[in-house]
Parts: C-alpha cells; sequence; structure tokens
C-alpha cells in the first residue's frame, strides 16, 4: 500500500504542480486516440508502473485542462487538491454513510457541513440539506420536494417556470420527476438575462384562470451563460403572494454568498424554498459534489424517506439525519469529507478572498475588452461571467456568428487560455469564466492579450 500511494503521490504531484505550464486544451485527434484504447478486460494482472503511465503520459493529457489556470469556459472550480486527498481517506476508509446508524460521527461531520451552508444561505435552524452528487441531481430532488409538497400524487396539470436562462438540468429535472414537457414554461428574459417578474405573474394568472395548478419557480443565482442574477428578493415575494413554491438554481453563483458583493446580488436568496448549490464550482472541489438545502426540512425528508426491514434503525430525527432519507441514493460516497476537511483547514476567510479575487478579475476583464473598440459586451459580469462577441456591422447574423466561432478557435489554440461560447438571443458569443482558485490576475491578462492578437485582420487594433 504504501508503495502504491508513493508511486501515486509523485505522478499526481508532479502533474498538478505544473497544470500551469500544461496547454489549457489539447484534444487533438481524440477520436482517433480513443478507439486506439478499446481493448477486452484482461485475464492475466498488469503491471501498476505501465498502468500509471499510460493513464498520466497518454490518457490524462488528452482533455480540456479543466484544473489548470487557464480554464475559463464553462464553469470552472479547479480542484482542490486536500478535498482530492479527502476523497481517497473517504474511499480508504470506506464507511458507510447512507445512514445514521453505521458511521454516526461520519454523518455528523457532513450534517456540520451542510449546517454551515445554511448559516450561509441565511437558512433556519429547521432547514435540512443532503449533499449529492452535482446541481444537476440537486435540482432534479428540489423538482421532486416541490411536486410532493405542492401537488401531492395527482401532479398532471401540475405548471413549473423558469426562465430562458434557466440551466438545462432544470428542464430535465421536471421530465424526471414527472412532467411533460407541456409543463414546462420557458419566461422569455429580460434585456439582462433576468427572469421578469411581472411577465412572469402573468403567465401563472393565465394557467392558473386556464385550469393549470402553477406549484413551481425555478429561479437562477447566476446563470451558466451570463451569471445573471434573477431578482430573488421580487420573485420570493411574488411566490409568497401567488403560492408558488421558490426554488433557487444557485450552483454556480451561490458561494459568492461568502463575499459582500455577492451578498448583495443574492438578496433574498434566504426567502427560498429550497436551494440547489455545486461546491466543486465555488468551493472549488474535485468534481461530485452538489447539494440542495430545503428551507423546511421535514418537507425534503417526506419527500425522500421509505422504510425497509433490512436497514438498521432509523436515527433519532430529532436529533440525526439518515442521508438516505433525504435523497435518493442509498450506498453513496462519504461526500461530507471532501467539503469539511478544506473548509476545517483553510477556513472560510481563504474561500472568501478567493471568491472577491474573482469578481474583481471578472470586472477586470470586462473592462479590458470594452477599451477594444473591435469588441462589443452583451452581458457585464453580475458575478465573474462576461460575454462578448465581436462588432460586425458590416456582417450578416449566420457570417457574425461564423467570424465569432472562428475568433473562439484561434484563440483556444494558442493553448494558455481556454474559453467556450453559447447562444444568447439567438446569437453566438463568447464569454469568459472566471472561477478557478488557480486563476490569477496574470491568466486574465493573457486571456485579453491572445482575444486582442487573434482579432479579425481587419478589426485588429
Ligand atoms: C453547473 C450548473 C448546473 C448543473 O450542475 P452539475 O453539477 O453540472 O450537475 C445547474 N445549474 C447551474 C446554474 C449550473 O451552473
Amino acid at each position: 500500500m504504501q508503495a502504491l500511494l508513493d508511486q501515486v503521490g509523485m505522478r499526481l504531484v508532479a502533474h498538478v504542480g505544473s497544470l500551469g505550464d500544461q496547454p489549457a486544451s489539447d484534444v487533438a485527434d481524440a477520436a482517433k486516440l480513443a478507439r486506439a484504447l478499446v481493448r477486452p478486460a484482461p485475464e492475466a494482472p498488469g503491471d501498476i508502473d505501465a498502468l500509471l503511465s499510460l493513464l498520466f503520459d497518454r490518457v490524462i493529457p488528452k482533455s480540456y485542462n479543466a484544473a489548470g489556470p487557464g480554464y475559463l469556459a464553462y464553469v470552472p472550480g479547479g480542484g482542490l487538491f486536500v478535498s482530492a486527498l479527502a476523497q481517497l481517506i473517504a474511499a480508504g476508509v470506506n464507511r458507510y454513510t447512507g445512514l445514521w446508524g453505521p458511521a454516526p460521527l461520519m454523518v455528523q461531520l457532513e450534517t456540520n457541513v451542510v449546517r454551515w451552508f445554511c448559516d450561509l444561505v441565511g437558512y433556519p435552524a429547521t432547514a435540512m440539506g443532503v449533499l449529492c452528487s452535482g446541481g444537476s441531481l440537486a435540482n432534479f430532488s428540489a423538482v421532486v420536494v416541490a411536486r410532493r409538497a405542492r401537488l401531492g400524487d395527482a401532479f398532471q396539470n401540475g405548471v413549473l417556470y423558469c426562465s430562458d436562462q434557466a440551466h438545462h438540468s432544470v428542464a430535465k429535472a421536471a421530465l424526471l420527476a414527472g412532467f411533460a414537457e407541456r409543463q414546462v414554461r420557458h419566461v422569455t428574459s429580460d434585456a439582462c438575462q433576468r427572469l421578469p417578474v411581472a411577465r412572469l405573474r402573468e403567465r401563472v394568472q393565465a394557467d392558473r384562470a386556464a385550469g393549470q395548478q402553477p406549484f413551481l419557480v425555478v429561479a437562477s443565482a447566476g446563470t451558466t451563460n451570463t451569471g445573471a442574477v434573477d431578482d430573488l428578493a421580487a420573485l420570493a415575494e411574488m411566490c409568497a403572494q401567488e403560492r408558488l413554491w421558490l426554488h433557487v438554481d444557485a450552483a454556480y453563483g451561490g458561494f459568492f454568498m461568502l463575499t459582500e458583493r455577492g451578498c448583495a446580488r443574492l438578496q433574498g436568496l434566504e426567502r427560498a424554498d429550497s436551494i440547489s448549490l455545486d461546491p466543486h464550482k465555488g468551493l472549488f472541489l474535485p468534481f461530485g459534489t452538489g447539494c440542495l438545502l430545503v428551507r423546511d426540512g421535514v418537507l425534503l425528508r417526506r419527500a425522500h424517506a421509505v422504510q425497509a426491514d433490512y436497514l438498521p434503525a432509523p436515527a433519532d430525527v430529532d436529533e440525526f439525519v439518515d442521508f438516505a432519507d433525504l435523497g435518493p441514493e442509498l450506498s453513496r460516497p462519504s461526500r461530507g469529507l471532501a467539503v469539511w476537511l478544506p473548509i476545517e483547514l483553510y477556513g472560510w476567510a481563504a474561500f472568501r478572498r478567493a471568491l472577491d479575487e474573482k469578481l474583481d478579475l471578472a470586472a477586470q476583464a470586462a473592462e479590458a475588452l470594452r477599451a477594444v473598440p473591435a469588441i462589443e459586451l452583451v452581458a457585464e459580469p453580475q458575478l465573474s461571467i462576461v460575454a462578448f462577441r465581436l462588432r460586425t456591422p458590416t456582417l450578416d447574423a449566420a457570417a457574425a456568428d461564423n467570424a465569432n466561432r472562428a475568433w473562439l478557435a484561434r484563440v483556444n489554440a494558442r493553448g494558455r487560455v481556454f474559453l467556450s461560447g453559447t447562444m444568447l438571443n439567438g446569437r453566438f458569443v463568447l464569454r469568459l469564466c472566471v472561477l478557478s482558485f488557480r486563476t490569477h490576475a496574470e491568466r486574465v491578462l493573457q486571456a485579453i492579450e491572445d482575444l486582442r492578437a487573434t482579432l479579425p485582420e481587419a478589426t485588429q487594433s
């Protein structure tokens, strides 16, 4: 075991130590190389050194460097090394945390983490939550809780609402929770990509007048496209008046609550009935940790608890929890340690500083881009995403989109940063999302340099 740990440790430390020097992405010839890996399961044992070489020299480098400082695409996180070590410990000791009885103190550490998150969003002592695999699963369970709490068993006429900027996992959650596509309303967002409260209320009232049962609004606290934050306070007010469940998808934006600016932008979050968070984004954990919080925790348990004769005696629910009663899983990884160790080790202050830095960096990137005449900002950062495109007054929509796609490809081909694009109001735009704890000012400057250096020749400034 010690020898294996040493071998793996050497490789891993060398890899993580050189993340900043590795290309921001390299997936050239991916299909060919992937096909070359196909082989039947071996009957005979393999050689650990050869297998680690295969992994670290051939397999891992062929990827987007999602852990590196140049990853400014989609929603980064980075993957704290200490959290990876906590995952190793959790898997190494392999305790059973689906229920309280088999590992009550491990469960308590995870319960502490959930309580810290509840405190962060301003939830009362009656709130409960559960760590799951990611934001998608958190959104799924949220829809199930809202359905059970507000519609009961007959939900054929139930209608749920989100903006056209909501993450696609919301529509997927609705489908998985038993709703047909016709029961999901995507309300057109406003000029700042926010859910327009007045328009939403009209839709709700019209649906109700037509015999439907509006029951749930899913708001975004940081959309994936542009980081737009819906007016949570106004939505909470409206949902209270219309007797709707308010779920806030804060998978990307939630942990900005650690910062003053985040608290101001997410004002009203504490009034939501439920909240999705993604520690593998805003807390920089390795992939595999999401979280659902429910303000009235009893409703979370009521939506998920099912008993069985062969299980250990249930926990005393007034004081402790069986996580299996709060989500779809029974056997599960002990997710709490991966959150608990970094927070205990570094303290909230370190996360607060890192997230404040990301807000600053996005604002600086927006300012630098605004100063380039050939570039048009299409979404100012509300959190740490800025969306922009080329000014193309002489091109039609299709040609402009192509020019922007080609520009994105040229930037990414330089290998220092990796950006992604999206569609906004039917047009292709580039977006830069700063969230990794490994991304600092120097790398954002490189992004700006590379964006300028790869402008179409006619527009170079
Ligand atoms: C990332 C994201 C999700 C999905 O979370 P996963 O962890 O990828 O499952 C949902 N909503 C928003 C706003 C996100 O940014």
